[in-house]
């Protein structure tokens, strides 16, 4: 998206950045209404630039991984990690940390209230070394 300074900023930072603001905000249902309302907000910036269409369409796409899924569960890539701690940071019930700084999804799947928490951990992982599943 061009901002009015004239840089672009991708889109996958404005749906980080929703995502960051609600789960500051709250989790839970109230973490619901205020995603979508985030995400509303920005979607409709997004379809009043020149290029909404292509925008709106990539938003619509990334955007959809905020949704909840069932039996959602966290993989770490133990080859890929290389022990920044964001995810623990972003969501320490999520991750453990070892003595050295790499990091294990903690076992089971994701409570319902911290679904928001592990899509932010995996996009922030600067090793893309977190996958959720499904
Ligand atoms: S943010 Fe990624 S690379 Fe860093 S500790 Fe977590 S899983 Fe490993």
């Amino acid at each position: 998206m061009r901002t009015v300074s004239g840089t672009t900023v991708p889109g996958a930072d404005l749906v980080n950045a929703a995502r960051r603001a609600a789960l500051d905000n709250q989790t839970g249902d109230r973490f619901d209404r205020i995603l979508a309302y985030r995400l509303a907000q920005v979607r409709s910036e997004l379809a009043a630039h020149p290029d909404g269409a292509r925008l709106t369409t990539e938003f619509d796409a990334l955007a959809a991984k905020a949704r909840r899924s069932p039996h959602m569960r966290v993989v770490v890539d133990a080859e890929r990690c290389q022990g920044h701690n964001r995810c623990h940071a972003l969501a320490p019930v999520l991750f453990d940390i070892d003595d050295l700084g790499y990091a294990t999804a903690a076992p089971g799947s994701v409570p319902a209230d911290l679904e928001a928490a592990a899509r932010l951990a995996e996009a922030n992982c600067p090793e893309h070394a977190i996958t959720i599943d499904p």
